[in-house]
């Protein structure tokens, strides 16, 4: 690995930048992705400009997170009130690429996994919390994307990995090249993403949740479920295996609980309030991903 032996400050200094840049881009995504027009889906060459007054952005005025506080939040041209949403996507972009390194050994495919798969959560958040969808032109990609991060552990079953851990601790592990789910700054290596775990993923990813519309729809009478959330759960369960993926619908099935219960309560619509329930799943992703098996072993802890 190249850059392992630069502290991992200087490489979040190298690469925060990056990552606004990309949280720029993720701006374009979610503003531009749910429209109905084909032409304003258009992400790679149509130029930025204002939604309320169509004007072009100033190239100065685009930059990422400091063009929004040089205008103070404001369209130059018009005065529209630029949501706190766009800079702090751009915030959030910057921080993921500034510091995924600290968690995943930097350069590794397991990192490239994780940052690709923190950015899509990062555009699936906002699309389903402002328009209630869920692209599928991000989200069948990354279903073959999912399976395909776990192909190469084929070619080379297994080798030695090394990392460092907290207190200065070499950890080392025979684990495959991929699929490999560490998450050294942690608690050690998690276990490997199979690509069987990935395939079993991405079907029951699929199907579990469509399970659970039948048995839903046959007591509310609709759908608790968009499709979009199955397709958001198949390419979950194809980058980190089917035990997470169910591990994540169930946390995001009970956050989605916690916030929805009050809310028809308070609104006394029913049950028709409908919840972006990608944003739940979105939530519960980092989670399970980092505290999945330490929760899992305590719960086992707790019920053995
Ligand atoms: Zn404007």
């Amino acid at each position: 690995m190249p850059f392992l032996d630069l502290p991992p400050w200087i490489l979040s200094l190298f690469l925060a930048p990056f990552g606004l840049m990309l949280g720029s881009f993720c701006n374009v995504l979610i503003h531009r992705l749910p429209q109905e027009a084909p032409e304003d889906r258009n992400v790679v060459t149509k130029a930025s400009h204002c939604p309320s007054c169509k004007a072009k952005i100033k190239p100065w005025h685009n930059v990422p997170l400091f063009g929004w506080l040089w205008l103070r939040g404001k369209c130059a041209a018009c005065g529209w009130r630029i949501p706190v949403r766009y800079p702090l996507v751009e915030l959030l972009g910057g921080l993921i690429l500034g510091s995924a390194h600290w968690v995943f050994p930097f350069g590794t495919l397991i990192w490239l996994k994780a940052v690709i798969c923190a950015y899509a959560l990062l555009v699936l958040f906002f699309t389903d919390f402002t328009e209630m969808i869920l692209p599928d032109v991000l989200q069948f990609p990354l279903m073959a994307l999912g399976v395909l991060f776990a192909l190469p552990q084929l070619a080379r079953p297994e080798t030695l990995m090394k990392a460092w851990g907290s207190g200065d601790t070499l950890i080392q592990a025979l684990a495959f090249h991929n699929g490999l789910q560490p998450a050294p700054a942690y608690h050690g290596f998690e276990p490997t993403v199979t690509w069987q775990a990935s395939l079993l993923g991405l079907a029951i990813g699929y199907g579990a949740p469509a399970l659970l519309n039948l048995i839903y729809k046959a007591i509310r009478k609709t759908d608790g479920l968009g499709m979009g959330d199955f397709k958001m759960l198949a390419w979950l369960g194809a980058f980190w295996g089917w035990g997470p993926m169910l591990g994540i619908l169930f946390l995001g099935a009970g956050l989605g609980a916690a916030v929805g219960v009050p809310l028809m309560l308070f609104r006394r619509s029913g049950g028709q309030t409908m919840l972006p329930f990608g944003c739940f799943l979105a939530l519960a992703t980092p989670v399970v991903v980092f505290f999945g098996r330490a929760l899992w072993l305590g719960y086992l802890g707790v019920v053995g």
